[in-house]
């Protein structure tokens, strides 16, 4: 891959990148859609798929992450897709590995403190994989809000020539945000599982009538949620977009970020107010 890269980046050309955790669905193929546009018809379209080991807590689902390369492998060829790049373990790992990336202001909230290291994990390997595949933009799915956020400060931070351009989440009929990991949900959680994208609803209402106390919208956000028979909050915020700030009074363009566990499954999702 590097080699190629190389070679794209002396003949100058626009290199698109979408870095996935794999078993692709359509959410992904937005994305690769989307840089599919800005790559344009001279241009490279390269899709990383690699289960990154260090972005997981150790009680989390890594071993169990579903993988699927064959179909992976038909979605993005079917999507226009320049390279399939899913590199190995020792290739992104080797034994004595022993350097981080931490971006450390807005990595700190939300999915960070619900999960200890994990954007350290995940700013890593994406700053690897921009090393390896040399892109000059990256496309990201706003279904992670957060993970956009660090990265693009991540960017910015240690000055990669990365444009980084953030996608809007594909959703499902019912509205559940599409997510590899929705595959562990039963039937009976399925349907539990809407309660996030309701509760980001229900506070778009809300505060479309008048501004509402964070703290209203949080206690509405936990009813909703222990209405479902499976589902169990883990946190709901309302913040600033651009700091990651929390704030105590929610207007429109506010953004609501949850995470919810649904029998074991943890899922995620937000949405500007
Ligand atoms: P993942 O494979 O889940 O790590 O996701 C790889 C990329 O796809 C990330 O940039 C995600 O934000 C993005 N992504 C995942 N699900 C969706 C979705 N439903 N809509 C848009 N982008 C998504």
């Amino acid at each position: 891959m590097q080699r190629l890269a190389r070679q794209w980046q002396q003949a100058g050309k626009a290199v698109v990148f979408v870095p996935t955790m794999g078993f692709l669905h359509r959410g992904h193929a937005s994305l690769m859609e989307r840089a599919r546009e800005l790559a344009g018809r001279k241009g490279r379209v390269v899709v990383s798929v690699y289960v990154n080991p260090t972005q997981f807590g150790p009680k989390e689902d890594f071993a169990r992450y579903p993988r699927d390369v064959k179909g992976d492998q038909r979605l993005c060829r079917a999507a226009g897709v320049d390279v399939f790049f899913a590199p190995g373990d020792a290739e992104m790992y080797p034994a004595d590995f022993s350097t981080a990336v931490q971006e450390e202001k807005l990595a700190g909230g939300m999915e960070g403190a619900a999960r200890p290291g994990h954007f350290r994990g995940v700013a890593t390997i994406v700053a690897k994989l921009f090393n390896v595949v040399l892109p000059t933009a990256a496309v990201f799915g706003a279904k992670d809000f957060q993970q956009a956020a660090v990265l693009g400060r991540m960017t910015r931070d240690l000055n990669f020539p990365v444009k980084i351009v953030v996608a809007p989440t594909c959703r499902e009929a019912d509205g559940l945000a599409m997510s590899s990991r929705n595959q562990y949900l039963s039937l009976a959680q399925r349907e539990q599982a809407t309660v996030l994208w309701r509760a980001i609803q229900r506070a778009q209402e809300m505060v479309a009538r008048r501004p509402a106390a964070a703290a209203l919208l949080q206690r509405e956000t936990a009813r909703m949620v222990a209405a479902q028979p499976e589902a169990r909050l883990d946190y709901v915020e309302f913040f600033d977009p651009a700091t990651l700030e929390p704030v105590r009074t929610v207007k429109p363009g506010t953004q609501m970020a949850l995470a919810v566990f649904v029998g074991r499954t943890r899922l995620i999702d937000n949405g500007r107010l």
